[in-house]
């Protein structure tokens, strides 16, 4: 390549990584895989090694991470937190050994092998034991103030354990902030019912998490920490990195179970190995494992580099990425009547699993990516989460196919799908779609929704698939010979759910809001409906414009709960499952205008029907009855009003013309 070329190459991928970290690191949400990521970095560092002159102090290569948000306040680190240096093969770790060695002039050296947790790094300061400020990496000298948020995380101590041990006076401790695979394949799920964007992985998650204006919301992600590294540390000295990590775990702090320290390269190599035969089986993310040496003399003999310390290297796992061909593609739908376009691949081994389907996510990203039938893809496959394809391989494709379209009626329940504007994925509202059955009823029997114990899947499923039930309605309406029938059901069994049925049939409003999974309405928003709203009727019967006036809820919840109360077969089920007798419990409406009241109707108004009087009150706090009795209030005569007038009349309850009852509904 001529100089000028090179010179060019070597900005184009300057820029694409300037891109992409924007992406991963201020927005949480990476377009390419930390593989490609990771290509196009070594791509450019080769140049830059290669044309000195072109080095530049601003090239990715020489920074860590991107500047900390405005949102936050800033924090400088008083020591800089780093990145790290990767191996990607045996020969590289043996190269960064023989650097050591060189270096301290040893003939061999201690290393201390961690597992290297997908997560994002964190800096937590403590004076005199308290823990005082927290904060993210940023661009390794400054990062956010993420106190607050921090706090949050449990295994965080908040004062140091000092029974046998000193406590320095400060002490900045690093670790890894990171959502286990279970929390986040739950969140994802959360997220996919209420419509919200998915994470990409469990790292993206956690920082996504991490980095809320909003505490309560990090409080609700379920994050953890492994501490692993200090910052600057007052009064104490430690010979070696292992002592540090014991003193990390007396003075309370989280650290990970796999620390092994290794005699020498080969010790490391060999554990490395075994980490990577059990990466599948750990509850969290790893990317690699981290060798670092121990002594801690010698780590200040090796110092730092640009953007990492020489004392210790990444050694990350190779990719789990193989090459196969897309044979078909088709659609699924989900357990929330998400449309997920899916291809069929010719069965490849990736990271030792076999996939033969791998998810496409949406029709955007299939145009995106351009994936076809016939087409030669690179799949991939990240800890527990679906094999996802990467990109098409670009070239010659003979058996390229048309591109894919969307159905535009449920492959399932053949009713049309809704694309709602602005959004990615197509969905069947239906919530008798056959396809979302078990999904919803799973849902509305869920712990925090209705919570009928011991309704799980499996019964779930076999229920649905003999036809038991239909949709969650005919729960309320199952007998207890029925449920004895299913495979490996005993009487008691059968009763103990019949029971469990029967107790759910009283729930908070907010709940039973929540357990018909709504998209969108997710357990807050769900609260803040149940607030608003003092019945399902009055729930039922709100109108977009009403509901986008309730603080919180913008217009695409708005469009979605409208579009859910207005489909008729929604509708026909709720009135089922109110009619099996459920008593909703209803929010205290005591200090709503007519709060705790109670209205009849009778004769027909001329100004509104008897419905939307009816729901005029009840949206001011007020209950309404059918029929007189001494806990009615107010009676509202419209015209030709019948026998409830005389009835009240004797009773001594107040009577309303339509004009008076009016003056009282009107805003103040
Ligand atoms: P890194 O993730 O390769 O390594 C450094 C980090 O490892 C530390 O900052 C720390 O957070 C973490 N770590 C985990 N366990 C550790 C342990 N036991 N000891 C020490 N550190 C530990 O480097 P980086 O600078 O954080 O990120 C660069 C990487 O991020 C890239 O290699 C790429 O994989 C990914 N990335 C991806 C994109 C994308 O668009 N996909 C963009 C930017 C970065």
């Amino acid at each position: 390549m001529e100089k000028e070329e090179i010179s060019k190459e070597i900005e184009r991928l300057r820029k694409e990584l300037e891109y992409h970290n924007y992406r991963y690191y201020v927005l949480d949400d990476p377009v390419v895989t930390d593989q490609e990521y990771d290509g196009l970095f070594r791509e450019l560092e080769h140049l830059e090694t290669e044309n000195p002159e072109f080095a530049d102090m601003n090239s990715p290569t020489q920074r860590v991470g991107t500047v900390p948000l405005d949102a936050f306040k800033t924090v400088q680190h008083t020591v800089p937190m780093l990145s790290l240096q990767n191996a990607m093969t045996e020969d590289e770790v043996r190269d960064f050994h023989k650097r050591v060695l060189k270096i301290l002039s040893t003939p061999d050296v201690e290393y201390v092998m961690e597992v290297k947790i997908d997560g994002l790094a964190v800096e937590l300061v403590y004076i005199d034991g308290e823990f005082t400020l927290g904060s993210t990496r940023g661009d390794g000298y400054a990062g956010e103030d993420i106190t607050q948020n921090l706090r949050t995380i449990r295994s965080i101590p908040m004062r140091l354990r000092s029974d046998d041990i000193p406590v320095p006076e400060r002490l900045e401790v690093r670790g890894e902030v990171y959502m286990g695979k279970k929390e986040f394949l739950a969140l994802n799920e959360h997220r996919e019912l209420t419509g919200e964007p998915l994470f990409a992985n469990p790292r993206n998650a956690a920082a996504g998490s991490i980095r809320q204006l909003d505490p309560r919301i990090t409080a609700e992600r379920k994050l953890n920490v492994f501490c692993y590294a200090m910052g600057r540390i007052t009064g104490m000295e430690f010979p070696n990195h292992m002592d540090f990590l014991l003193h990390l775990q007396k003075w309370g702090f989280r650290v990970n179970p796999y620390v092994k320290l290794c005699r020498s390269i080969d010790d490391a190599v060999a554990h490395y190995r075994y980490i990577r035969s059990i990466r599948e089986d750990m509850p969290y993310e790893i990317d690699g494992t981290v060798i670092k040496v121990n002594r801690t003399d010698h780590q200040s003999d090796l110092g730092t580099v640009s953007r990492s310390p020489r004392w210790a290297i990444a050694y990350k796992f190779e990719a789990r990425e193989e090459t196969t061909t897309v044979e078909d593609i088709a659609v699924s739908v989900g357990r929330t009547g998400a449309l997920t376009p899916v291809a069929f691949l010719k069965p490849v081994i990736v990271g030792g699993v076999e996939v033969s389907r791998a998810t496409l996510h949406n029709e955007d990203e299939i145009a995106r990516k351009d994936i076809r039938v016939g087409d030669s893809v690179i799949v991939t496959r990240a800890g527990d989460v679906i094999p996802e394809v990467v990109r098409v391989i670009d070239g010659y494709r003979p058996g390229r196919k048309e591109p894919f379209t969307m159905p535009v009626n449920c492959p399932v329940c053949g009713e049309p799908v809704v694309r709602p504007p602005g959004e990615a994925i197509r969905r069947c509202v239906n919530i008798s779609c056959p396809a979302q059955i078990k999904g919803t009823i799973e849902h509305f029997a869920s712990k925090r929704a209705m919570d009928i114990d011991g309704l799980g899947t499996k019964l779930i499923e076999q229920m649905v698939d003999r036809g038991t039930i239909r949709d969650v309605s005919d729960l309320y309406f199952i007998k207890k010979e029925t449920l004895a029938g299913m495979e490996r059901m005993a009487d008691r069994s059968a009763q103990n759910i019949i029971d469990a049925i029967e107790a759910s049939k009283k729930r908070p409003f907010s709940r039973f809001i929540y357990a018909l999974g709504i998209r969108q309405v997710g357990e807050h928003v769900a609260g803040l409906l149940a607030e608003r709203f003092n019945s399902i009727d009055t729930l039922m019967a709100a109108d977009i414009s009403t509901l986008i006036a309730i603080p919180e809820i913008g217009p695409e919840a708005a469009n979605s709960i409208t579009a859910f109360f207005g489909d008729p077969k929604n509708h026909g089920t709720i009135e089922r499952i109110l009619s099996a007798g459920i008593v909703l419990e209803y929010e205290q409406q005591g200090n709503k205008k007519l709060g705790g009241l109670t209205f009849v109707f009778t004769g027909s108004l001329s100004s509104m029907s008897r419905d939307q009087a009816r729901i005029a009150v009840e949206e001011l706090g007020a209950k309404t009855a059918s029929s007189i009795s001494k806990k009615v209030d107010y009676v509202v005569t419209g015209e030709e009003a019948g026998s409830k007038l005389d009835k009240a009349r004797q009773l001594g309850i107040r009577i309303l013309t339509e004009q008076e009852f009016l003056q009282m509904i009107e805003k103040p």
